[in-house]
């Protein structure tokens, strides 16, 4: 019989596991702070934060409750989905929080927030203070949005104006996903890293107005209310999902343009117009730009050729790889080049099971895009993959996966740099202010690893 000193407490076991687990993360930022000295750590921290997730305290979240909290403007983004929430984290989280300061002496650092519970880097009070803490050791403060004015008005819809026009970036973009779901349909389709359509699902059964599509007159009302009281949003992004057929009569182009246009001749200057679509053939394009859209966004999510029919079926079967890039090159002599800005989902080729497992070779496939891309003068950008549970990768395979190492994303941010100096691109316009310490640009660091230009003018 086992005496009962031996018996072992779970919660003391867990608590052991979470601190070895703290650590490990905590040396391998250290590690990659030293294999890659001219990266700044702030950056590795916010993309360690962005693909494993966050947890809270109770107490702060009671603490974050009181900011702007997170819209759902698209995706979910979150680590586990909303009825796994125990302390109701989908009402409460914020949408993004600044580091700063603290032991680390971090410079301020946007980070949107993706919610994991279980994740080791945590929310919590000290003191007085809402503070980042891995394990046992505190790392930054942490300064919230504060709640904006517009956030707290409602349309004559009934319709909150921040889940018709939610802000992310600090405030600076006006997210207008005006269509909330996608038609590509099913693991057959749809992008395997994408939760938009079941998405749409949970965040309505949760009770979150969601509608699939938002009718423009709410769009311009809420504009309106913004540009009364606002000054620190910049763009606006039009967005939603593919339209492989029709919506209302519409197709993709049209459909998106019909809000650019109205918005445009009401509010003509007031914010950058961007606009995510499929990579849409030229005279499709064309419509957008002569709607009023400045900055296109053909996402190509993945480059590798092998990959990329397995990750984004659709998108193959549809478009086409090689069309896709066809079209985002075309994109360059309508928009100009610096404003075809095509987004990736970093760290999406080494998913399981078809995926890389080396980092090197997956950032060396994923470079292969961006020289592409970067020497014919358009920028690509990318957004931290965390693996959301309602994805089809996840739910249609039946077993959570793993995020990509952070050395990838490590690996990753000296590429995207190196390559962007090298091409000698200006910094892409409607992400707001580049370098560490500027970039407000959340859901990865390619904003905060631009050199900051010189003070002296040099
Ligand atoms: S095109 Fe892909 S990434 Fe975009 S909304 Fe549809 S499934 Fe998601």
């Amino acid at each position: 019989m086992k005496s009962s000193a031996s018996k072992i407490d779970p919660s003391a076991n867990q608590d052991h596991h979470l601190l070895r687990e703290a650590e490990q993360r905590l040396d391998e930022v250290q590690r990659l702070s030293r294999l890659f000295p001219d990266l700044p750590v702030e950056a590795l921290i916010k993309e360690d934060l962005l693909r494993v997730g966050i947890s809270f305290s109770r107490e702060a979240l009671r603490y974050c409750a009181n900011f702007k909290s997170k819209s759902y403007f698209i995706f979910s983004f979150d680590m586990v989905p909303i009825d796994q929430m125990d302390q109701q984290e989908n009402l409460r989280a914020p949408e993004e929080m600044q580091l700063f300061d603290g032991p680390w002496n971090l410079r301020r650092t946007t980070v949107s927030v993706r919610v994991n519970p279980t994740s080791v880097w945590n929310a919590a009070i000290e003191g007085e203070s809402l503070v980042l803490r891995c394990g046992g050791e505190t790392i930054s403060r942490i300064d919230l949005q504060e709640i904006p004015d517009y956030y707290q008005k409602n349309l004559t819809s009934g319709q909150p104006v921040h889940e018709v026009a939610p802000t992310i970036e600090w405030g600076y973009l006006v997210y207008l996903t005006v269509y909330r779901k996608c038609q590509y349909f099913g693991f057959k389709e749809e992008c395997h890293f994408c939760d938009i359509n079941e998405n749409y699902r949970q965040q309505v059964s949760a009770g979150r107005p969601y509608r699939t599509v938002k009718p423009q007159e709410d769009v311009l009302e809420a504009l309106a209310i913004i540009d009364d009281v606002d000054d620190n949003s910049k763009a606006y992004t039009l967005t939603g999902g593919s339209i492989i057929r029709n919506l209302r009569g519409q197709g993709e182009a049209e459909f998106y343009a019909s809000y650019a246009r109205a918005i445009e001749e009401r509010f003509s200057g007031r914010w950058i117009p961007k606009a995510v679509t499929q990579a849409l053939p030229v005279a499709e394009q064309k419509i957008l730009k002569d709607a009023g859209i400045r900055i296109y966004h053909p996402n190509y999510e993945i480059w590798d050729e092998r990959l990329f029919p397995i990750i984004c079926p659709g998108k193959e079967a549809y478009v086409g790889r090689s069309e896709w890039h066809r079209r985002i090159v075309a994109a360059a002599d309508v928009f100009g080049p610096e404003n075809v800005i095509p987004n990736f989902v970093a760290g999406i080729e080494m998913s399981h099971p078809h995926g890389y497992t080396d980092p090197e070779q997956a950032v060396a496939s994923t470079r292969e895009g961006l020289d592409f891309f970067m020497s014919q003068g358009v920028c690509p950008r990318f957004t931290v993959w965390c693996p959301e549970p309602l994805s089809p990768m996840v739910k249609d395979l039946g077993e959570m996966q793993p995020p990509a190492p952070l050395e990838y994303h490590a690996r990753l941010l000296v590429a995207w740099r190196d390559c962007h100096r090298e091409h000698r691109l200006p910094v892409p316009p409607g992400y707001g202010p580049p370098g560490v310490g500027q970039a407000i640009f959340s859901v990865s660091s390619f904003m905060d690893v631009i050199d900051l230009p010189l003070a002296n003018g040099s």
